[in-house]
């Protein structure tokens, strides 16, 4: 475990490499799991302010449901998270003409139609951000959904907090990641 001002990083996030390889899950992880993607306070005002502009990409059942329930609920672990679909589908997904599910609002994002890219917690996905009271946790959430992220990482020899660099820098800061970076180089030495 590494330590970072108030953030406890887990080993593997330095250990363990990893490069998403959609072309293999097709973006299973906006589909699979038991809950939505969490949110950070502000970010359910950003999801309503960026409905508008992603409502023509989403589902027939998205828009049913979210007209029903809103973009996000209450989770069994009292979080707030974005609302899924029959357990599964993230409302904001949609899928582009290889039938890869991709983000509605980061389409919106990478076309220049808002500045918000998505959730934090989707960007920084497979590392999970987990609250105290006094410090954060972050852990590699390890799946069977992500195999070929790992064996494409593996490839190319890229670690997991390499390949997160800016979304762990959207949250953090560069004076953060630079650290992580330092504590990753010294470690290195000492495992290489
Ligand atoms: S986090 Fe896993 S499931 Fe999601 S896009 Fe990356 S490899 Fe695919």
């Amino acid at each position: 475990m590494l330590q970072i001002g108030d953030t406890l990083i887990s080993l593997d996030i330095i250990e363990r490499q990893f490069i998403c390889d959609l072309s293999l899950c097709k973006g299973a992880c906006c589909i699979e799991g038991d809950s939505g993607a969490p949110l950070e306070k502000h970010e359910l005002a950003e999801l309503q302010k960026v409905l508008p502009l992603v409502w023509d990409d989403l589902s027939p059942e998205a828009q049913e449901l979210i007209n029903k329930q809103g973009v996000a609920y209450i989770d069994s672990d009292g979080d707030v998270v974005t609302s899924i679909i029959n357990g599964k589908d993230c409302v904001f997904t949609c899928y582009d003409e290889k039938g890869i599910c991709k983000c509605a609002i980061e389409k919106a994002y990478r076309e220049g139609r808002t500045k918000f890219m998505k959730p934090v917690s989707c960007h920084l996905y497979p590392i999970r951000v987990t609250k105290y009271a006094t410090f954060s946790a972050l852990n590699y959430n390890r799946w069977k959904i992500c195999k070929a992220a790992e064996i494409l990482g593996q490839k190319e020899k890229l670690p997991l907090y390499k390949f997160l660099k800016d979304p762990l820098v959207r949250k953090y800061g560069e004076a953060w990641y630079e650290e992580l970076e330092l504590c990753a180089s010294e470690w290195e030495k000492g495992n290489g």
